[in-house]
């Protein structure tokens, strides 16, 4: 095997070594049963306790109250989008949009299939290089929730505390779940996709306010409806088990490094490092305003992008992997979730050093 390189990918994104090793270990033989985890019945005690487990330290680490339901969803974060109206707007109520990127656009598009959606702000005009400030938008009386991604993965900004309104808030966290700490009874629903921050591609969790499973109209496909999985445990139909397995993993792994708030010091103290770089520098730009940086996802250009290209692919050569920027804004972007070690990101910062010093622009 060839040493393990530091990997910046959006996602799926690095996950802990130790977790991958024991579920190299399990993907054989589940804990001596002799059968494989990804050949074991879902419906096992062995299973059913993997999933148990995992819903149980989501719980304890995002402090989810009694009256909230977690489920293990497919269909990926981009289901949510149509699911969350669908369910929730029955014929065509009001909806409340905050636009502050790709994922949000495309959850808008699917909303407005089912809703009156109000598209409250966008940042769109400036290269989504921006969150809104509570003050910039108004919600509508007859809004049924206020809807907003709380880390725009591409491009590299992130809401520094949640909106406030006396709306129920409806949030797309896949890139900054479980990084820092969330008031979960703000929220009418979470849901994230799991290959981000919290394990490998394949599954969505959702956490659901349970008097909102009651709100689904009666002629929606049983699969695309919350109450179908909330029922059934998540086990309505085969979850995605190795998927589940991992984020459990994950769980186990990050409840170890001290839970949420203790991950949230590391992360500030990860990015600072990068973003002290690219402010020390006039050679690197940060895409985003300062006011709204992601702790996640550091988006970031060279003078042209001739020297980008180079810069990627040096960087590549001396193992600091998946640095190149969404295709919709080109240059960089370092992907630094709960899982990225420090010692990676100081070697970026090295790197971006000598970088600048030997390709003058
Ligand atoms: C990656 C991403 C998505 C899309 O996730 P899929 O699981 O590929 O559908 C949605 N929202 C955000 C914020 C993301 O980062």
């Amino acid at each position: 095997m060839t040493d393990r390189v530091y990997n910046f990918s959006p996602g799926p994104a690095t996950l802990p070594f130790e977790v991958l090793e024991q579920a190299g270990t399990d993907v054989v033989n589940f804990q001596s049963t002799g059968i494989g985890l990804i050949e074991i019945s879902h419906r096992s005690k062995e299973f059913m306790a993997v999933v148990a487990d995992a819903e149980a330290n989501l719980r304890e680490l995002m402090d989810i109250p009694d009256n909230y339901k977690v489920l293990f969803l497919q269909g990926g974060a981009s289901s949510q989008f149509f699911m969350i109206p669908m369910n929730l707007l029955g014929n065509g109520k009001k909806a409340t949009y905050l636009n502050t990127g790709t994922w949000a656009k495309k959850a808008i598009k699917e909303a407005q299939l089912f809703g009156d959606i109000d598209v409250a702000y966008s940042s769109e005009g400036v290269q989504f290089k921006r969150v809104p400030e509570d003050s910039e938008y108004t919600v509508a009386d007859d809004s049924e929730y206020l809807y907003y991604v709380s880390n725009n993965t591409i491009y590299g900004t992130q809401f520094a505390k949640a909106p406030v309104s006396d709306k129920m808030l409806i949030c797309d966290m896949s890139s900054d779940i479980l990084s820092h700490p969330v008031d979960v009874k703000k929220y009418g629903l979470i849901f994230a996709g799991a290959q981000k921050n919290l394990g490998p591609a394949g599954v969505t969790v959702v956490i659901i306010r349970e008097d909102l499973l009651s709100r689904t109209p009666e002629k929606i496909p049983t699969m695309l409806s919350y109450a179908t999985h909330a029922d059934k445990g998540s086990m309505f139909n085969t979850p995605p088990c190795f998927a589940v397995y991992v984020v459990g993993e994950v769980l186990k792994w990050l409840k170890k490094q001290g839970g949420v708030a203790a991950i949230e010091k590391i992360n500030k103290a990860k990015a600072q490092i990068l973003y002290d770089a690219i402010d020390s520098s006039d050679y690197y730009r940060g895409h985003a305003e300062k006011n709204s940086r992601s702790l996640m996802n550091v988006s970031f250009n060279l003078p042209t992008p001739e020297l980008e290209a180079k810069f990627i692919a040096e960087a590549t050569k001396v193992g600091l992997n998946g640095l190149k920027g969404h295709r919709s804004i080109g240059g960089c972007r370092a992907s630094i979730y709960n899982a990225f070690p420090q010692e990676g990101i100081v070697k970026l910062v090295e790197f971006m050093k000598a970088f600048e010093a030997a390709n003058p622009a």
